[in-house]
C-alpha cells in the first residue's frame, strides 16, 4: 500500500523570501528575510504544504562565496523561522554556473524532481512560487501551478510576461499576498 502523497510549496529563495541583490547574497551578513515572510510561511504550513526551497546560487560557482557560507544562510534561514514555529522540510540549490550546464540549475528541473520524489509529492497539487521566469519555468515543467512575486530586483514587467512560452498560473505582490491567494484557492477547492 503506498501511502498518500505529500503538497508542498516549492519556493524560491533570493528575491522571493528575503531581498535579493545584484551582487548575490554572499554571506549571513547580507541575508535580510522579508518580515512578512514568516507570517505568509505560517499560512503554508496551516494548509498541510511542506515548504521546500530550490534556489540557483550560481555564486558558489562564480567564485564569489562558498558551500559552506550558502549552507549558513541556509541555516539561520531555518533557524529564524523555527522561532516562529515554521519548520522548511527541505533545502535544494544549484551550486553551479549556467555554462556548466547541469539538470539543477532552475531553469532545469534536476532539484524539483529530486525533491518530488524524496518527499513523494503530488506535483500537480502543488505550487511553485518565485520572483523569476526561471522559477515559473521550472514549476510549469514539473507540473506544479505557479505564482510569480513582484518581489524581485529584476521584477519583469507585465507586458514582458505575456511573451513567455509559460506565463505564471497567478501573479502576486509579494509571497504573503501569494499565500492568501492559495488559502483562497484552497477554500474553494476543499467546498
Ligand atoms: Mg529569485
Ligand atoms: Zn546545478
Amino acid at each position: 500500500m503506498t501511502s498518500p502523497k505529500n503538497r508542498a510549496v516549492f519556493l524560491d529563495r533570493d528575491g522571493t523570501l528575503n531581498e535579493d541583490s545584484v551582487d548575490y547574497i554572499k554571506s549571513s551578513s547580507e541575508f535580510r528575510l522579508f518580515e512578512f515572510t514568516p507570517s505568509a510561511l505560517r499560512i503554508f504550513q496551516r494548509l498541510g504544504f511542506l515548504i521546500i526551497i530550490i534556489s540557483n546560487q550560481s555564486a558558489i560557482g562564480r567564485g564569489l562565496t562558498t558551500q559552506r557560507a550558502v549552507d549558513e544562510i541556509n541555516d539561520v534561514l531555518k533557524s529564524t523561522l523555527q522561532e516562529s514555529n515554521i519548520s522548511i522540510t527541505d533545502i535544494y540549490y544549484c551550486p553551479h554556473k549556467p555554462e556548466d550546464k547541469c539538470d539543477c540549475r532552475k531553469p532545469g528541473t534536476g532539484n524539483l524532481e529530486r525533491a518530488i520524489a524524496e518527499h513523494n509529492i503530488d506535483a500537480a497539487g502543488s505550487y511553485f512560487i518565485g520572483d523569476s521566469q526561471k522559477d515559473i519555468q521550472t514549476g510549469a515543467a514539473a507540473g506544479c501551478k505557479s505564482i510569480l512575486v513582484k518581489t524581485g530586483i529584476n521584477s519583469p514587467l507585465f507586458r514582458a510576461i505575456q511573451n513567455w512560452d509559460r506565463r505564471p498560473d497567478f501573479v502576486a505582490e509579494n509571497i504573503l499576498e501569494a499565500a492568501q491567494l492559495v488559502e483562497c484557492l484552497e477554500r474553494s477547492r476543499n467546498k
